[in-house]
């Protein structure tokens, strides 16, 4: 997985920064899956995306993820800080169809034509009817909420990265989710920032294009920067 370098977070943020979240998946995913032709990216499994773009943030931005989560009982925030190589433990991916009850995996097309159903258990069985084969059982649109969830879990276990963490106020456990674009695109924004801040007092400073800026390597940008404004 190659890095993002200066001028691609510029670019991806440009691009992405008004879009909905599920065409941004789409857009990071696309970028972290230079192999695979642009237009099947909102056809692969969900687990699949959340591995491509984690692996794209590791490579840029390190494993190491520092998020927060808010405790559903008593309210506090939580840090959380994890590792990539802990919430992807395998590459494993989803099952083309579970055989048992014929189902396949969820995509971001999936995602996007159920985005706008405004009740949860409405949307996920609607979801569920699209993810059944010829070979599903019809009583599966029986199910609620709850065991379309975990039939979606047990098919593709990364679409979801959680991990538990234990409450420092209240001592509950505590189920954190991250999603995988929210967390890169976090750092996309916020490294973009400071990227067009160098860019600006730079410009001022010594007359350099954005161009100019960009292509100075991470450690001469911040020498500059050191002398103009210790
Ligand atoms: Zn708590």
């Amino acid at each position: 997985m190659r890095a993002l370098t200066p001028h691609d977070v510029l670019a991806l943020w440009d691009e992405g920064a008004h879009r909905h979240p599920l065409d941004r998946s789409a857009l990071l995913c696309a970028r972290a899956r230079s192999d695979l032709p642009a237009d099947t990216i909102v056809d692969l499994p969900l687990g699949e995306v959340t591995r491509s773009v984690l692996r794209l943030r590791e490579a840029t931005f390190g494993g190491r993820i520092d998020s927060h989560v808010d405790c559903p009982f008593c309210g506090a925030r939580l840090a959380v800080s994890v590792m990539t190589s802990e919430v992807l433990p395998g590459d494993a991916a989803a099952q083309v169809v579970d055989a048992a009850h014929g189902l396949r995996p969820p995509t971001l097309r999936d995602l996007a034509a159920v985005a706008d159903v405004p009740d949860a258990e409405d949307g996920a069985r609607r979801l569920l009817q699209r993810c059944m084969t010829a070979s599903a059982p019809a009583s599966l649109l029986d199910a609620d909420l709850a065991e379309i969830e975990a039939l979606f879990e047990a098919l593709d276990p990364n679409a979801d990265v959680g991990l538990q963490v234990i409450c420092t106020e209240c001592g509950k456990p505590v189920l954190a989710t991250l999603d995988a674009t929210v967390v890169l695109w976090d750092e996309i924004e916020a490294q973009g920032k400071a990227l067009l801040r160098m860019v600006h007092v730079l410009a001022v400073a010594y007359g350099w294009t954005e161009s100019e800026t960009l292509a100075l390597s991470p450690v001469r940008r911040a020498a500059y920067m050191a002398m103009v404004s210790p």
